[in-house]
Parts: C-alpha cells; structure tokens; sequence
C-alpha cells in the first residue's frame, strides 16, 4: 500500500511516519509513504497556493493549479492509487471504508486548508470526498494521519497478533469485549473471576456476552445493524428472561407492600 499525502504542512508528518504502526507497516515494507509540498507547485516568487473567494466573502480559497500539479505528480507516481480529498462533506469514515481502503494499491490523500479546495479540484481530480466526522479541523492533515493509521492496522501482518484487527471493535457492528491486565485488583476492583480460570470456552463466551452488553448499552445503533449469531440470540433471550423474572419479582412485592400495608 502506499500512502502519498498532499499538502502544504509535510513537515507534520515526519513524527508521524516516526511512530507506532505506520513506523512499523514502513519498516516491515507492508507500506509506503511520503508527502508532496502543494506549495512546490505554487507559482511565483511566494508559491502562492490560496487566493480569494470569487463572490467576496471571508477566508481563501486553496487555488486550482497547485492542487491540480501536485495530484498529477502523485498518479505518476502510483497509477493505481485512488485519490481521496479530506473534507468535513464528505462520507463519513469508519471501519467498513478503512476495510475498502485497504484493499487499494494507494491513496492519495488531499489535505485542504482555509475554506477549502477550488470546487474543479473536486470535480475532476478525486475519486472519495472523506470526512473523519461531523466537526471541523483547521486543516487535513489530522483527517489523513487518521484515515492512514485506520488502514494501516487492516494491511495484512502489520498488527502483532494475527487476528487482532478482526476482532476490533467495530469489525462486524460490535464493540470490542472488555479488557484486563495487571493488577488482579486495582484500588478495591477485582478482575472477573472467569479470567483467571484458564477455561477458555468460559472466557470466550465470557468475552462475546461483555461484547453484546456493551454495544447494547453504548451503540444499539450497531446491533441493530448486526447479524446475530445462534449464540448471541440465546444470550439476549436470556437477558429478556433476566428483566422480566427481576419485573415481576418487583411487581409482586409493590403488590405487597400494597395489600400488606
Ligand atoms: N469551509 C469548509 C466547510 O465548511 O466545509 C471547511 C474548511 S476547513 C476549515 C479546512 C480544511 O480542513 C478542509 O478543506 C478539509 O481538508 C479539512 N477538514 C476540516 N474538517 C474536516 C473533517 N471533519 N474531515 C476531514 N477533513 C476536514
């Protein structure tokens, strides 16, 4: 896979490429990346990248031949690439378009600033407009350092354990189950007992049942979306039986307390 990454900050990416995951996909040559200064393509003596609005109104507007030059640079430089453009209207990403990404050669990944791109840019020039989510950022850069550490993690062989990504929150439209380490207690909390077990049918149905508790209870969103397995209808079957023993056990002591005064 290789990331190029188009804008006119490069230098924020350098501790990036420095660090964790994409450092590692680098290293082990699961990845490439690199930036391109848009401003290299900016004319003048000042390289100037940003003009004003057409129709007046605040801010600048990232100019069209700049842009334009340095997305040609980077389909030299990997044809097969997709380019996306990092813009608060576009889809919203996620783990299922980090999964399509990740099967892709490339991406080249277009970082706006000011008010954003000359709109020709957008028509003629990108395949994905993608947004990290509904709020807005000063720049791309941060939307594409996301967009390429998301990827990066679902590169085959990249993630230590070799099927860590799958079992991510997110994976299938659920939340991750929860997790322990050291100390068995911290300040008064214990770790579940099952963990300690060494029974790892207990701790397997132990993980799936915290999973569906917590995507219950923080994304009913997502298990409204998921296809539930046999065992997983089982386990909210028996949560239902769970409430409604706990109702009627509270109903018929309302009825006492009623009756008995
Ligand atoms: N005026 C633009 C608008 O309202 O749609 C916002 C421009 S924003 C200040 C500058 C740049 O930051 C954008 O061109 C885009 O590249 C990036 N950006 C801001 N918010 C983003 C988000 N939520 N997702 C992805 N990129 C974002």
């Amino acid at each position: 896979m290789n990331f190029i990454v188009l804008t006119i900050f490069p230098e924020m990416f350098n501790p990036f490429w420095d660090h964790g995951i994409v450092h590692r996909g680098i290293s082990c040559n699961k990845i490439s990346a690199s930036t391109i200064n848009i401003r290299d393509f900016g004319k003048g003596r000042h390289r100037v990248t940003d003009d004003r609005p057409y129709g007046g109104g605040c801010g600048m507007v990232m100019k069209p031949e700049p842009l334009a030059g340095a997305i040609r640079e980077a389909q030299k430089k990997t044809p097969f690439s997709k380019t996306i453009c990092l813009t608060p209207q576009g889809r919203v990403f996620n783990q299922r378009i980090a999964r399509e990404f990740a099967a892709l050669e490339g991406l080249v990944l277009v970082c706006g600033r000011y008010e954003g791109m000359d709109e020709r840019i957008l028509h003629d020039f990108i395949d994905y407009e993608i947004s990290i989510g509904d709020y807005i950022l000063t720049g791309g850069e941060i939307a594409a350092m996301v967009v390429i550490d998301a990827v990066t993690r679902l590169i085959p062989g990249i993630l230590g354990g070799a099927d860590s990504a799958e079992k991510d929150s997110f994976s299938d439209d659920l939340l991750e189950h929860a997790h322990f380490t050291r100390p068995r207690t911290f300040e008064g909390e214990a770790v579940p007992e099952v963990l300690l077990s060494g029974n790892h049918r207990e701790i397997e149905k132990w993980r799936v049942e915290t999973a569906l508790i917590r995507t219950f209870l923080k994304r009913q969103d997502l298990l409204e979306k998921r296809v539930l397995s046999n065992q997983e209808i089982e386990i909210l079957k028996k949560w239902c039986r769970d409430i409604e023993t706990i109702v009627q056990a509270q109903s018929l002591r309302g009825a006492d307390t009623l009756s008995g005064g």
